[in-house]
């Protein structure tokens, strides 16, 4: 097994920029947090405005030649690429574990899912196709093809800090673009680790660059802003997301969000609760509760809420909390001090509106951001955490009767990325995939990411898709030309 002391002494600290790890020009430096001790993980460079222009250099200028690759030799740099993550798995997982605090088997998980964007669009690469036949009057030919959208910037979150960085990179470059990355503050490492293994696997210089900062507005304003850039793809909180559509504007620029979620969990009484209570910890629970796919609002059937209740409270009491690099551990830390006073506040706020408390309920003393798995039942319409993304392991339950009802309550947020829905009435079933206003649905399933399927919300959940079919188009422009003659 690797130890924390070997993966650091090896990792890479600069910023990675036209094929090469650099120091920054401030000469200023981050430091990465291990939110299970408080402790200070790691120091790397941390990029200014001007860091972030000279990588948009490189990408630009690296943009024409990775553009006139065959789709076939990208294909087969990024099967490359899943092939190297295999091998180092084992660093990878304990990168993520120590920056983000997700526990090592939920780390390897992600390697897995964060892998499959790499083997998913190898594969997409050489199957960008056009079209071409005859115009309606038969008077010319219409050819319809694709071509690379241009240099991207990528924005990334700390929750999912591989798999939100595969999941856009893997189809930008399948598709022919150049990008410069940018992942959250508080988890880069496993950017640059990343960054680092795409150089092995044969990115050319230039094409992937990669800056880490602690000042992201200010370096991201300016590369949004330049005409050089073409797309801007961003995973991260609604608001965040609205201020750079603003910015995005100027430039008219493509732009993918994939945003905030507030998921609801439908319960009916016909499900098979075995079923739901494992549905419901896995929806709840993984990535400690931090995830945008994370049901939010359990809306269960009043005949069935009290035995689904007490069924999760007995399984969340069985869970054991503590540094994810521990075996046995199922809760990790919360990535900082401020999700668990977050925490803290929508439970505390729940209770004083009259949600009757389960289990857990607190912040952990520290070291290290902990607060205990949590179940709330009854929780009234006005709490504030059936509005807002908890972000935390809290498990807030609201009893329905009609199935109507149940709708109302599922569609009421002005977020719509999942829903999850158990029920065992194949025909309710359909009626739900109508009725939920999600992009995404889990029926009688918790977990619905995979890198076959397109994965985004609607509402203020964002606009495009990430992987299946549609993912490698979010890269990707459309060019229609006519030719006379049929
Ligand atoms: P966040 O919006 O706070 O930050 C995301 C990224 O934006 C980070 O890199 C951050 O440094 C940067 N950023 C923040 N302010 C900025 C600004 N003004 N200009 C430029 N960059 C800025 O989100 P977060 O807390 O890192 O992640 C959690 C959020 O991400 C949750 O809302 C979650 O639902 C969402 N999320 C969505 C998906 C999805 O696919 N829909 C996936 C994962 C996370």
């Amino acid at each position: 097994m690797l130890s924390q002391s070997e993966l650091l002494a090896t990792m890479p600290t600069g910023l990675y920029i036209d094929g090469a790890f650099r120091e920054g020009s401030s000469g200023r430096h981050l430091e990465v947090m291990n939110p299970a001790t408080g402790e200070v993980l790691h120091t790397i460079a941390d990029a200014s405005p001007a860091d972030g222009l000279v990588a948009l250099d490189a990408a630009v200028a690296a943009a024409d030649a990775w553009a006139a690759t065959s789709a076939r030799s990208r294909g087969e740099i990024l099967r490359k690429a899943f092939d190297l993550l295999q091998e180092r798995r084992d660093a990878f997982a304990l990168t993520m574990t120590l920056e983000m605090g997700k526990p090592l088997v939920e780390a390897y998980g992600e390697v897995n899912y964060g892998g499959e964007f790499l083997r998913w669009f190898s594969e997409e690469a050489p199957r960008i196709a056009g079209r071409y036949g005859p115009n309606p009057e038969g008077t010319g030919t219409m050819i319809v093809s694709q071509r690379p959208v241009g240099p991207c910037f990528l924005m990334t979150p700390w929750n999912f800090p591989l798999a939100m960085a595969t999941r856009k990179i893997a189809p930008a470059l399948a598709a022919g673009c150049t990008v410069v990355v940018k992942p959250a503050e508080l988890t880069p490492l496993t950017t640059l680790l990343f960054a680092q293994l795409l150089e092995d696997a044969g990115v050319p210089a230039g094409v992937v660059n990669v800056i880490t900062t602690s000042s992201s507005a200010e370096v991201s304003a300016p590369i949004i802003a330049d005409p050089r850039l073409r797309k801007l793809s961003f995973t991260g909180s609604t608001p965040v997301g609205r201020t750079l559509l603003r910015q995005a504007a100027d430039g008219v620029l493509r732009t993918s969000m994939e945003l905030g979620g507030n998921a609801p969990f439908l319960v009916f009484e016909d499900a098979d609760l075995d079923q739901a209570v494992d549905g419901a910890l896995l929806a709840k629970f993984r990535n400690i509760g931090q995830a945008c796919t994370a049901a939010n609002r359990f809306i269960v059937h009043e005949s069935v809420a009290g035995e689904f209740a007490h069924r999760v409270t007995e399984r969340v009491q069985a869970f054991r909390t503590g540094p994810g690099t521990e075996d046995g551990v199922t809760i990790g830390p919360l990535i900082d001090g401020r999700a668990v006073d977050k925490a803290a506040a929508l439970v505390d706020d729940a209770v004083a509106k009259g949600a009757r408390l389960l289990t857990g309920g607190r912040a952990i003393e520290g070291p290290g951001s902990f607060f205990e798995a949590t179940v709330l039942d009854r929780v009234p319409a006005d709490a504030d955490l059936l509005r807002e993304e908890i972000f935390a392991p809290v498990l807030a339950i609201v009893p329905f009767s009609t199935e109507e009802q149940a709708v109302q309550l599922a569609n009421d947020t002005e977020y719509g990325l999942v829903g999850y829905v158990f029920t065992q009435d194949l025909a309710r079933g359909h009626r739900m995939i109508a009725r939920l206003a999600t992009g995404m649905m889990g029926l009688n399933v918790g977990v619905v990411s995979n890198a076959a399927a397109p994965f985004g919300g609607i509402k203020q959940s964002g606009l495009g898709r990430e992987g299946g079919l549609e993912g490698i188009h979010e890269y990707l422009s459309t060019k229609y030309t006519l030719i006379p003659g049929a």
